[in-house]
């Protein structure tokens, strides 16, 4: 079969250089004659894959010697309770931005941990913009701040980074990391699951100033503290080994591309491509706030729900896959990440097009 364009949210698709390569290394590994899911963590081989997968995000994020770069499991939602375990320290509350449905999950198990100041929200106009800096009340005295810089499921993203002067700023990048440069020293942590921008489910990247380690609570699994972890180079236990070496893969495709400045224009382009289709359509409609507008994850409704069966029918059809929107949004979702080829949003809109024409 051949394959299709995959506009899923997570997992996600991948760059198909990288799944070649996968699929040519998958029995031997640079004359190692075993797969990389078949060898020791501790072993030379591995150890090398490891290396160069940290070293190459480190140049591609540009990412000062000062911050540790882990390689944890648990996801993004893990990191949702890892990271007020981490570094609280002897503070109680952490300052919190409410901008959708991750936002609200990462607030709800902080909750277990500290006391929660929402120190903005967008939830008076169902999550479809990104609240402006003036609008946030933050408390001198949290421990960190915790935002979310791309809502996967509302499609809404933050172009900006926010000013939140000595306070850590902590930020849930999951569904954009590398899909632009990324000025990490503006923040005290910064994590993402890697299945939606980076590589297979399975694998959390956690980029962490070093003053931020060593604040532990007493019960913080050993697996699970940053600073035991960064002291291990991530392997205080068996490290999700095969999505490491995928997500290395990734790291050096997106070089070859010519590192994030050179994706930020594609994704600019792609991302424009559908989004100005969108707004010369009577047909079809975006919920968000024009300023606010993913470049990666793009909702849109028809004009009647009541289409939106054969909408995504006639998709699967043409070999454009699971557009459907999550049911809190309702309507589509295309999910255009890095490994989404132009082709693949042309394709997208040109089947936008033919359906618009049979039907409005
Ligand atoms: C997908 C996603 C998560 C959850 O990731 P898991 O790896 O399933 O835990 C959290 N935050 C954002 C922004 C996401 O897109």
């Amino acid at each position: 079969m051949a394959r299709v364009f995959n506009f899923s949210a997570g997992p996600a698709v991948l760059p198909e250089a990288v799944l070649k390569q996968a699929a040519a290394e998958m029995l031997d590994f640079g004359g190692t004659g075993t797969s990389v899911m078949e060898m020791s963590h501790r072993g030379k081989a591995f150890i090398g894959i490891h290396a160069r997968a940290e070293a190459d995000l480190r140049e591609l994020l540009a990412i000062p010697k000062n911050y540790k770069v882990l390689f944890m499991q648990g996801g993004a939602a893990g990191q949702f309770g890892i990271i007020p375990m981490n570094i609280l320290g002897d503070k109680k509350s952490a300052d919190y931005v409410n901008t959708g449905q991750w936002s609200k999950k990462a607030i709800s198990e902080a909750k277990k941990f500290c006391k929660v100041n929402v120190a903005a929200s967008s939830e008076d106009q169902n999550f479809t913009y990104a609240p402006a800096q003036s609008a946030w009340k933050l408390d001198p005295g949290a421990a960190y701040v915790h935002y979310t810089s791309n809502e996967t499921i509302g499609g809404v993203e933050f172009n900006w980074i926010p000013d939140v002067g000595n306070v850590p700023l902590v930020v849930d990048a999951s569904s954009h990391i590398l899909s632009r440069p990324l000025d990490v020293s503006k923040f005290g942590l910064i994590y993402a699951g890697a299945q939606k921008n980076i590589g297979p489910a399975g694998l959390t990247i956690v980029i962490v100033r070093g003053d931020l380690l060593g604040k532990a609570s007493a019960i913080t699994p050993e697996v699970f503290n940053y600073k035991v972890q960064a002291e291990a180079d991530s392997m205080i236990n068996t490290p999700p080994t095969y999505a490491v070496y995928i997500a290395g893969l990734v790291f050096a495709w997106l070089t070859q591309q010519g590192g994030l400045a050179a994706m930020e224009k594609l994704n600019i382009a792609k991302s424009k491509l559908l989004y100005d289709y969108l707004d010369q359509s009577e047909f079809y409609q975006s919920p968000v706030a024009t300023s606010d507008r993913s470049r990666m994850n793009v909702p849109f409704r028809l004009k009647s729900e009541a289409l939106d069966g054969d909408f995504l029918k006639g998709a699967q059809a043409a070999g454009l896959v699971e557009l459907k929107g999550h049911r809190s949004v309702g309507g589509m979702r295309a999910s255009i990440y890095n490994a989404m080829p132009v082709e693949g949003v042309q394709a997208l809109v040109t089947y936008m097009r033919e359906f618009e024409k049979k039907h409005a």
